[in-house]
């Protein structure tokens, strides 16, 4: 199985529009983070996690010339704002199979109604298949995945684990029945958003906690505000099996 990080930033990005801030002023190509997505590629398969409006600029950079599908985490616009950009696969493939909760369907219905719609549909508009996921296990091509439920504030995340890669975005709270699904994982990716407490995020402590007692193999930080600080310096004070994830970067088991 192979993971690309296809972006690592929060929901403004960095550098944020704008922003004087040194991270944001860094040339350091690690401290670039576009929003959060992953591709994970294993056999012939390909599959994105969430779907954000730098969609196209990361399938461009991965130069991804086939998905066999998109898996979202939830509705927020910095995971579900680029799925327009899908057109390319949807003409050379047909319709895309997407994943989600109920409720995340329903949303993406709301939002962008012409890609769901059956009668004088405009050719176009891309196409998708709707897949529910609930709470139990689904068949992504030959491999079972599991989805980790989790709470952002108030609103319900699904983080996912395939094999022994488990990946969780946008989470501050999640019980323990949930997080003992994730028991014995070669690679574990985690939200960490900042040293600062925030109210729908875990920062920086409460990320290592659940490592802690999780004890993955290895361990990511991903959805990384400018707020955390320079890559490289956060990298140093890391404990060893935890690393601060950056855009491009590949990981293989
Ligand atoms: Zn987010
Ligand atoms: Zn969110």
């Amino acid at each position: 199985m192979k993971v690309t990080f296809l972006g690592t930033g929060t929901s403004q990005g960095i550098p944020v529009i704008g922003s004087m801030h040194p991270v944001c002023l860094s040339s350091n190509p690690k401290d670039k983070r576009l929003r959060v997505s992953v591709l994970i590629e294993w056999d012939n398969y390909a599959y994105v996690i969430d779907c954000g409006p730098d969609f196209r600029q990361q399938m461009l950079r991965a130069e991804c010339h086939k998905i066999d599908g998109i898996i979202f985490t939830h509705e927020h616009a910095d995971h579900t704002a680029g799925i327009d950009d899908i057109r390319p696969y949807f003409f050379r493939q047909g319709d895309i199979p997407i994943y989600a909760h109920k409720r995340v369907l329903g949303e993406l219905e709301r939002r962008f109604d012409y890609i769901f719609e059956t009668e004088n549909k405009y050719p176009g508009a891309p196409g998708v298949i709707k897949n529910e996921v609930k709470n139990e296990s689904f068949k992504l091509g030959n491999l079972s995945v599991m989805p980790i439920s989790g709470m952002h504030y108030k609103l319900q995340v699904f983080g996912y684990r395939f094999g022994d890669f488990a990946y969780l975005t946008d989470m501050k709270t999640i019980e323990e029945h949930e997080l003992n699904k994730l028991q014995n994982l070669q690679v574990l990716v985690l939200n960490a958003l900042r040293e600062g407490e925030h109210i729908s995020h875990f920062n920086l402590n409460e990320a290592l906690e659940i490592i802690d007692w999780l004890q993955p193999k290895r361990a990511y930080l991903t959805h990384i505000s400018h707020l955390l600080g320079f890559h490289d310096e956060v990298q140093q004070k890391l404990p060893d099996n935890v690393y601060l994830a950056y855009d491009n970067l590949q990981i293989t088991l």
